[in-house]
């Protein structure tokens, strides 16, 4: 129809001109052939300014593969596996495809590594309005997960992750739930017997909404990111860290590989699959532990960058001195939230910033003298003074925790008491 109209237009745009000519040469007015160009010109261009421009590069990226062409929405379907599939659901998270977007609204992709101490919680931000956040911390990190995403002016998550059930990944989740619109869940298929766990679950519950599995080898979209899944391979894992979501996202000729926990299980699964991994940033699986970042896996991922979610002076020793190490003699930037706080990475598709400097290779491992925790020899007697946080559902042995240490109002009761009050997660930090 607009073409129509824009031929209509250069069709008197012709005639004009030709009528323009033989009203010269034989000295008649011009007037008519004049009033016709017009006329034709306001066809055409209105014709031309009607039609939708075909290029769907004009995200400016240089890379078609990452346009969300609604062709690459249909090829998302299962692949494989066809055990959990990705729903049809798959399509409410890709936006409807969106006018493409001119110059002018080409902004960044932001990538936010929330400091919320020993735990894991990432806000991707797409360009185009889309976000997608991965984990929210601890219990005790819930608002400042909530506060943080509000302050980025978040009203609806497109995607929500909960990498695996370990507090210090879906601690907060319920309470984001409860405080954003939501669109899709993304949680593996197994579950977990903590009260932790079960308030995601009504969270997700009373808000209508349902938890998928993504299949790996599947990929969905966050406005133009392709998000490729990349874990769990297997439906039981002996560690519940290995049941990680492991999100690939590629924007531009940029990517960022988001570990979770998977541990050497996993990740030697991911290259048995023969995935591309290969990507710029990699968030290091497990707070740096020993227990993931396989030299083989480093190798396949060969990251520019490095950052790792990490709590200061953690039990566990993380990151591990292994790890640190491969980083090291790679010559990897490593970013830690440790030293750092919160790490903000934004990309235009072409080019990574981050908005901290890179941090030491330092291991989190204590010389000598390794302190361990005292386990809850208590049993019976609930007496054990522990300390808590006013909002928050955990309780802790020390004060000095690391998932306490941003609290201002330590409280402290004993145990018993402090059960009552409803605060019976037992820190996956410092009580062990
Ligand atoms: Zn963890
Ligand atoms: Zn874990």
């Amino acid at each position: 129809m607009d073409a129509l109209i824009g031929l209509a237009g250069l069709a008197g745009i012709i005639y004009s001109i030709i009528a323009m000519i033989s009203a010269k040469r034989r000295h008649m007015p011009i007037k008519k052939p004049v009033i016709i160009l017009f006329l034709g010109l306001v066809l055409f261009i209105s014709g031309l300014s009607m039609t939708p421009p075909k290029d769907n590069n004009g995200i400016g990226t240089g890379d078609s593969t990452i346009s969300p062409s609604p062709s690459a929405i249909s090829t998302s379907a299962p692949e494989d596996t066809p055990t959990i599939t990705p729903s049809p659901d798959i399509a409410t998270i890709t936006p409807t495809p969106t006018p493409t977007p001119t110059s002018k609204t080409l902004k960044e992709l932001k990538v936010s590594f929330i400091d919320v101490g020993q735990a894991d919680s990432i806000l991707i931000q797409a360009p185009t309005g889309e976000s997608m956040l991965i984990d929210a911390g601890n219990n005790d990190d819930s608002n400042l997960v909530v506060s943080y995403l509000k302050k980025q002016g978040i009203e609806k998550l497109d995607v929500v992750i909960g990498t695996h059930p370990h507090e210090d990944h879906i601690g907060g989740l319920d309470a984001v739930i409860n405080a954003f619109d939501i669109g899709q869940i993304y949680m593996p298929k197994v579950s977990h017997t903590t009260i932790t766990y079960e308030d995601v679950l009504t969270a997700i519950k009373n808000k209508g909404l349902k938890a998928k599995a993504p299949s790996p080898g599947t990929t969905f979209y966050l406005g133009d990111a392709k998000c490729n899944v990349l874990a769990p391979n297997s439906s039981s894992y002996e560690d519940l860290n290995n049941y990680s979501i492991v999100i690939k996202l590629e924007y531009g000729n940029t990517s960022f590989l988001f570990a979770g926990d998977a541990e050497d299980v996993s990740e030697k699964e991911m290259l048995n699959k023969k995935y591309n991994l290969d990507a710029d940033v990699l968030k290091v699986g497990h707070h740096g532990s020993s227990s993931s970042t396989t030299a083989e896996f480093l190798s396949s991922v060969s990251p520019k960058y490095a950052v790792i979610m990490v709590g200061k002076d953690n039990n566990y020793g993380h990151p591990h001195k292994e790890v640190m190490d491969r980083l090291k003699s790679k010559k990897i930037p490593v970013y830690r939230t440790d030293e750092s706080g919160t790490i903000v990475c934004t990309t235009d598709g072409k080019t990574i910033t981050f908005n901290v400097s890179a941090g030491s290779y330092t291991s989190g491992e204590k010389t000598e003298q390794s302190t361990p925790t005292p386990k809850s020899s208590s049993g019976a007697s609930g007496d054990r003074i522990v300390y808590y946080m006013k909002n928050g559902k955990s309780y802790h042995y020390s004060k000095n925790c690391s998932t306490l240490s941003r609290s201002k109002n330590i409280l402290e009761g004993k145990l018993s008491d402090v059960i009552k009050m409803g605060k019976d997660d037992p820190c996956n930090v410092c009580v062990r």
